[in-house]
Parts: C-alpha cells; sequence; structure tokens
C-alpha cells in the first residue's frame, strides 16, 4: 500500500457551532501530503458511538426490508472528479447515503490518490456513511482465502487510518459472493449490503433515461436500496435530477394524503442476524423525522 498515516490531529469541536477540524498528514508514494476536514460536528466523530458499530454483525441487506423507504447507495468511489457533485445533490435535497469504497482509489498508488482521500475525508465529515467494497475491486466468489482477506483487511485498514474507526458493512464487487467470503465477513462482524433497485449506470446510455429508470423503479417497488456509481460522469450529472423527481413524487403522495417514499439511512434496512429487527439509533431516526417535518415547506417552495 502506497499511504500511510504520520499524523492525525482532531482540534476539539468548537462549542457554539459544534464544528471540527481534522487534519491528517500521510506519505502517498514517499511524498507527505496534508489533508484536513471541517464542517458541521457528524456523528461518525463522536468517539463513543465509532466504537459502537450500529452496522456490524447484521442479517443480509438485500433491499426489500421496509416498505416506503429508499436508502441511496453509491459504489467504486472516492473520486475526486465525480464524487463531490454527488455530495452536493445529496446535501441539497437532504438525502442521507452510503458509500461502498475501494481501498486503491484513496490509499493505492497513483496520482489521484491524495485528491481521492480529501474526498473521502468530506463524505464522512458531510456525514455519510462509509462502507468496504475491497481493496482492487476482486470478485469474492471463488476467490482464494488469502485473496478474500487481503482485499477487505486493507480497505478496512486504510479506512481505520483515514477516519478513525472500522465501518463494518461490505458491499461484494459485482454483487458476486461465494461461502468462503461469506464466512470470512460474519468472523469479522461485517454485514454485506445487497441492492433491490439497480440503476444500471454502468451501462452506456442516455442522462434521461437514466433518470426515468431509476426514479420509476423506486415508485413502483415503493423504495428499496438503490445501486448507483459516484465515479460515473452520468450519476454525477444526473443524481439531482433523480433527487428533484423523488422530491416532487413525495409533495403529491402528500397532496393526497399518501404515505411518502421517505430516503433514510441504510439504518432502516438492518436486521439481526437472527432475523429480528435492529433498532434505528435515535439520532438517525430524529435525522428522518425532520425530512418529514420540512417536506411541506419544501413542496411549497416547489409551487413558487
Ligand atoms: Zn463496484
Amino acid at each position: 500500500m502506497a499511504l500511510a498515516m504520520a499524523a492525525t490531529h482532531d482540534s476539539p469541536a468548537d462549542e457554539d457551532t459544534g464544528s471540527f477540524v481534522r487534519s491528517v498528514v500521510c506519505q502517498i508514494d514517499g511524498k507527505e501530503r496534508g489533508l484536513a476536514m471541517s464542517g458541521p460536528r457528524s456523528p461518525l466523530w463522536d468517539e463513543d458511538l465509532r466504537e459502537l458499530d450500529e452496522f456490524g454483525d447484521g442479517a443480509i441487506v438485500n433491499g426489500r426490508e421496509p416498505d416506503y423507504h429508499v436508502a441511496f447507495t453509491f459504489d467504486d468511489g472516492p473520486r475526486y472528479a465525480t464524487t463531490p457533485k454527488v455530495l452536493d445533490a445529496l446535501d441539497r435535497y437532504d438525502v442521507p447515503a452510503t458509500f461502498f469504497v475501494v481501498g486503491w482509489r484513496f490509499a493505492g498508488v497513483g496520482r489521484d490518490t491524495h485528491k481521492n482521500a480529501q474526498v473521502l475525508l468530506d463524505t464522512a465529515g458531510r456525514g455519510y456513511t462509509i462502507g468496504n467494497h475491497t481493496f482492487s475491486h476482486r470478485k469474492m466468489a471463488g476467490a482464494a482465502p488469502e485473496l478474500i482477506r487481503r482485499e477487505i483487511d486493507q480497505t478496512t485498514r486504510a479506512l481505520r487510518d483515514l477516519l478513525g474507526y472500522t465501518p463494518h458493512t461490505f458491499r461484494p464487487p459485482y454483487g458476486a459472493m461465494g461461502k468462503r467470503a461469506r464466512a470470512y465477513l460474519a468472523g469479522e462482524g461485517f454485514t454485506e449490503v445487497r441492492w433491490s433497485i439497480d440503476s444500471n449506470d454502468f451501462r452506456p446510455g442516455a442522462a434521461h433515461a437514466l433518470r426515468a429508470r431509476t426514479v420509476g423503479q423506486i415508485i413502483e417497488q415503493r423504495g428499496g436500496v438503490v445501486l448507483m456509481h459516484d465515479t460515473k460522469h452520468i450519476t454525477a450529472d444526473t443524481i439531482a435530477a433523480i433527487l428533484d423527481d423523488l422530491e416532487r413524487e413525495n409533495c403529491r403522495r402528500l397532496d393526497r394524503g399518501e404515505p411518502i417514499i421517505a430516503p433514510v439511512s441504510l439504518h432502516y434496512f438492518m436486521r439481526n442476524r437472527d432475523g429480528t429487527a435492529r433498532a434505528v439509533p435515535r439520532r438517525v431516526r430524529a435525522r428522518s423525522q425532520r425530512y418529514r417535518a420540512q417536506l411541506p415547506e419544501r413542496c411549497q417552495k416547489r409551487r413558487n
């Protein structure tokens, strides 16, 4: 691995604004680089929440768990050329999301490594959830135990070095899993996260088709886990329109007194290994309640 952390320093959160600064000095390909993040205090940075991993040891998430909830997930980043645009759109529409990252992008050999690492810090600092998507995007189905271990552990270590905690959700590259990889994940306390709505943003096609296809499935299936890729220009360019369509649909539902399809954190899809429900953390529920409370006002603004 070409990235090595030399020093990490967190300034205490500002008492009035709650904002904080984390600075990281790292060696990338032998060169020292300084990275810094600042922003609103994120729960991710709360010491005891980092240790209390709410995503660990869960049943496989397949996106079919609760109706009328939608969780957005973005794979294969971080990529400095495209990911920030996705973050801006999510922020604008107040939509939570999980980013399943590949280690080589922010901790590998390459000239964009430090830029991608900075984007990953920003992603976590803005309160988005991070998950593991292997180090070099290798297929886990049929892989040798040594490869499985290396691909998962390298990314775990890189995330721990950069973010200060270990994310425990795993998205298999190509959705391909095998018995050995599942056993390894279980032993390490990971939760496998699959999807129920494939945006197919990897296939060549027009932006309007991607938009219609993705929103259409969300409405038709009354929510689910959406698979997208923040490394694709078409996704970065289209995600705001998709989120706008979802908001418009929810305003329509509000008018008719129908249940909205609430954009939520992946927490809402978590189950324990024995299939029992897992409580949604209080701060995560509070965010969803705030979204619902503010929706009428957002809908009013759309009309003006
Ligand atoms: Zn992938």
